[in-house]
């Protein structure tokens, strides 16, 4: 049947949208976040007693500015601390959280945490609709709309990009085909063959994967799938213009970096994710050390911290960071399109520090997917001591494309080491390995191996 072109409107929200990054925003906020911290102080035992102990009552913040200065910034350290507090009790946590509210939960998910423990996500009647609008925007920006058929290939256990995205994706109206990473790629592309989805979410090295393992499972490639949208995040490869073109280019589709409230765009090159959701997550940057104010002007580059505004929220954090640190643009979009855009630069987790210069992953990926197909695209950064300062050389063990000869293996060890120092000003040994040796990620990916860890990663990784 042909396609009826429809003319949609741009956002998915446009009472909302038209207004962020506006003045008039900043209002909304203002008059969101006044209340949100009443509640904080009178409904959570957890936030009113950090509020507390930083000497602050609600009424004490009259300005953005008492809010940057006055109330802490809450910490990946501190969260842990609270979880050792709680003796890892999640009902404990979510009463200090929650108050009365951790009662009227009607989903509870988890993240994986930074102790390899689930940190608790939950849930209340209002967070799902919440959430529902949170993610719609996304969709909407993304080209997906109601009515579209969606495949899901997220982590659906426990992840909140997962069953929760699942609920969301439903309440917008478009079409959730439930599979999950966990199905194991060749149901993916069994599944992809079968239902033909417009969209697929996952993570981009699920996308890579895919386009290795498509040949083998239907015996054509993945641009056969008729898969028109990516929404691919939960790592930064949807942000890495190599990667980005090697999956679009394979799946004769357009990728969309989504994730932290926002969704990129389809302005030439790579934009950024425009932020949708300021009314919903107040976004801030502040000094990675310091924890000092960062103000939202172009090109500027922090630690990222979220507060939630809307009314309860389970997952409410009060100047919460995700330890993410990103750069800010507020310049208008070659798109059209509203909203700053933001730019994921590495996980504060991942850092690594080489002779004192800040390397963050997917730097490396980048140079190295530039060099497909003489690699394959797949690496390792080998960590012999635990991170983040690393003895000289930085080690990446790479897969090396079919049929080239040592000579050539050592003229491309010389050429990817020139251009990463180029790029990043570290001179990396490559220790080369066949092409299919790594697993591959069907989850978030890690691209570290820990060579001081006897353990076993927990990482969910498939022999290809
Ligand atoms: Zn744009």
């Amino acid at each position: 049947m042909p396609s009826v072109v429809q003319v949609r409107r741009p956002y998915w929200n446009t009472e909302i949208e038209s207004k962020l990054n506006t003045p008039e925003m900043k209002d909304i906020q203002w008059a969101k976040l006044k209340k949100k911290l009443e509640y904080f102080y009178e409904a959570t035992p957890f936030w009113r007693s950090r509020m507390e102990r930083a000497g602050i009552e609600p009424g004490d913040v009259r300005t953005w500015d008492d809010f940057h200065k006055r109330i802490p910034v809450f910490t990946k350290d501190q969260y842990r601390e609270y979880a050792e507090e709680c003796q890892g009790d999640i009902s404990r946590m979510l009463d200090g959280f929650m108050g009365e509210d951790a009662k009227r939960l009607v989903c509870l998910a988890a993240t994986s945490g930074t102790t390899g423990e689930p940190a608790p996500y939950p849930f209340t009647a209002e967070d799902r609709q919440a959430w529902a609008e949170f993610f719609a925007r996304q969709l909407w920006r993304g080209g997906v709309f109601p009515g579209d058929k969606v495949l899901h290939g997220f982590g659906l256990s426990m992840f909140i990009g997962g069953t929760v995205l699942c609920m969301a994706m439903s309440d917008y109206g478009a079409c959730c085909i439930p599979l999950g990473a966990e199905a194991g790629m060749e149901a993916i592309v069994r599944c992809a063959k079968l239902f033909k989805p417009k969209a697929l979410v996952c993570t981009p090295s699920l996308a890579e994967y895919m386009i290795e393992k498509a040949p083998e499972v239907i015996g054509a490639s993945v641009g056969s799938l008729g898969i028109e949208r990516l929404l691919c995040g939960g790592e930064p490869g949807a942000g890495i213009p190599e990667v980005r073109q090697k999956i679009e280019s394979a799946f004769g589709a357009k990728l969309f970096d989504i994730g932290g409230g926002g969704c990129s765009c389809e302005a030439p090159g790579y934009q950024g994710l425009h932020f949708l959701n300021e009314d919903i997550m107040l976004f801030e940057l502040v000094h990675p050390e310091t924890h000092e104010h960062v103000p939202l002007e172009d090109g500027a580059t922090g630690l990222l911290v979220f507060t939630q505004l809307p009314g309860t929220m389970g997952w409410s954090g009060l100047r919460q960071t995700p330890n993410d640190i990103v750069q800010v643009f507020t310049s208008p979009c070659s798109c059209g399109g509203t909203g700053f855009r933001f730019r994921i630069i590495g996980r504060g987790d991942d850092m690594l520090k080489v002779k004192g210069v800040m390397v963050y992953p997917p730097a490396v990926e980048g140079v190295i997917n530039a060099f497909v197909p003489r690699v394959t695209g797949e690496f390792r950064i080998v960590l012999n001591t635990p991170p983040p300062r690393v003895v000289p050389p930085l080690i990446l063990k790479v897969e090396h494309g079919e049929g080239l000869s040592e000579e050539q293996l050592r003229d491309l060890e010389g050429e990817i080491a020139e251009a990463m120092h180029r790029r990043i000003k570290v001179r990396p040994r490559i220790l080369w390995v066949s092409p299919n040796t790594l697993g591959r990620f069907l989850k978030k990916k890690n691209l570290f191996e820990r060579t001081y860890e006897k353990t076993r990663q927990r990482q969910m990784e498939e022999k290809p």
